[in-house]
């Protein structure tokens, strides 16, 4: 079995390490020119725990190989994933679908034989229907069959999500294409994933829905956490009371500063649009990036009112800036809203993220980027939890203290917890609990 995955990024590396993994011949193709030489290197172009001794073992092993010629890559290959960005369109919310189109164009002039194209791309209800129109426009005869098989990693454990599933998902009523992927994912079976075989318009309409799920699971708990804070109640223990409901479920019941990433911001979007078009409206999800949208400029107003109402000439200390731990990953993360708005209203910022910093520069430019936590704070007015990363969570509170010019703490992530925070005497503001100060 020879895979050509198309597009390695956090989805296409990821998948082309772990199926190499699993022993098939796999090459990861990119136009990014720099990406691939880093990665012929042995440089990964993100950070993924684990992924880079996954890349070395399997590279050396002769089973996972890197070009930019797409070319190469999907010649022999049996099936073709296409796993490039799927990023929101300008001006409309909808998916826009262009790379994934490109792709679609260049695989069919380079295919050879009966090939198996499998969109792993978040795509819209539709969109294998086009990629199949587009390859057999160009290659009438060519033997092929689109397939759907979205991706459900996420980033910062994305290893162990592939390689342990809950499930794979893959839409396709061709026999000889179900036969293929039954063959890609055979491994799985020993850990007896299940396998949902559907549609090709159910598959792509599962991720859309799973992924639209989560964020108003997300964007609920938030609510919840904001009337908790009104009405004296705790919103940890109202996560656990409810989350031990096995209807409900205890995951994705941690509030937050609101969603963000690189897929919940531009797939809630594209869900809400596509069911627009439809006449069909999804008033839930609009309601929930609506809520969200604003929970991330609030935060900004949290941080002002914790400073005692203005920010103007002081310095925040900010700890964490990808949108969430493990990951380098900045795409919508709720810093790109939170620290503009502090540095609108006069603040200084400072930061530091163990790994988003390249990233972080790109997108927030003129901050004070730090080498740690507690440089991060030395002489700061406040210190605000943007991101929960593990070395953030064990601090010590004495030199948090000693080393803040005031003990202002505001906790975006409860990583605290309030009752120590008080009895070291800092002002404490969190999310969902009772705030102390
Ligand atoms: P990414 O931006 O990290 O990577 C996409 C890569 O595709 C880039 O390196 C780009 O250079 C390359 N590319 C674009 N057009 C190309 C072409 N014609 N030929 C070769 N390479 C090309 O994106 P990602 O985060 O890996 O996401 C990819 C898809 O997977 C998206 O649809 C996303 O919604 C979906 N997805 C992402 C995640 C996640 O956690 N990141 C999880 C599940 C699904």
């Amino acid at each position: 079995m020879r895979v050509a995955m198309i597009g390695t990024g956090y989805v296409g590396l990821v998948s082309g390490a772990c199926f190499s993994e699993f022993g098939t011949d796999v090459i990861c193709v990119d136009k990014d020119e720099t990406k691939i030489a880093r990665l012929e290197d042995g440089i990964m172009p993100i950070y993924e725990p684990g992924l880079d001794v996954l890349v070395e073992n399997n590279v050396k092993a002769g089973r996972l190989k890197f070009t930019t010629d797409l070319k190469v890559g999907v010649k022999d290959a049996d099936a073709v994933f296409i796993a490039v960005g799927t990023p929101t369109r300008r001006g409309d919310g909808h998916a826009d679908l262009s790379y994934v189109y490109a792709a679609a164009e260049e695989i069919a002039e380079a295919m050879d034989g009966f090939t198996v194209i499998v969109t792993k791309s978040t795509v819209p209800v539709g969109t294998g229907r086009e990629v199949e129109r587009i390859i057999r426009a160009k290659r009438p005869d060519a033997e092929f069959a689109v397939v759907s098989n979205p991706e459900f990693l996420r980033e910062g454990s994305a290893i162990g999500d592939f390689m342990r599933p809950d499930r794979v998902v893959i839409g396709t009523t061709d026999e000889r294409a179900r036969d293929v992927m039954r063959d890609i994912y055979r491994p799985l079976y020993l850990i007896e994933t299940p396998i949902v075989f559907t549609s090709r318009e159910t598959s792509e309409m599962i991720k859309y829905a799973a992924n639209t799920f989560l964020a108003a699971k997300i964007t609920f708990i938030n609510e919840i956490a904001d009337l908790c804070e009104k009405v004296g109640a705790d919103v940890h223990d109202v996560a656990r009371g409810i989350g031990l409901d096995g209807r409900i479920g205890k995951k994705f019941l941690h509030p937050g500063p609101g969603y963000g990433g690189s897929c919940f911001p531009k797939d809630t979007l594209a869900l809400v649009r596509t069911a627009q078009e439809h006449g069909s409206p999804l008033r839930i999800i609009e309601t929930v990036v609506d809520v969200n949208a604003k929970r991330k400029k609030a935060m900004a107003d949290r941080i002002i009112s914790a400073c005692g109402g203005s920010v103007a000439g002081k310095t925040i200390g900010i700890l964490g800036l990808a949108f969430k731990p493990n990951t380098d990953d900045m795409r919508d993360a709720p810093s790109l809203d939170i620290i503009p708005a502090l540095i609108k209203a006069g603040a200084t910022v400072r930061a530091f993220d163990p790994e988003a910093m390249e990233e972080a520069q790109k997108l927030l430019g003129d901050i004070v980027y730090c080498d740690g936590a507690f440089e991060t704070i030395e002489g700061a007015d406040a210190m605000v939890v943007l991101t929960e990363w593990n070395e953030f969570r064990g601090m010590d509170l004495d030199r948090i203290k000693s080393t803040l010019k005031h003990p202002i703490v505001v906790d975006l992530r409860n990583v605290y917890e309030p009752g120590e925070m008080a009895e070291q005497g800092f002002s404490y503001t969190c999310v969902g609990r009772a705030s102390i100060g």
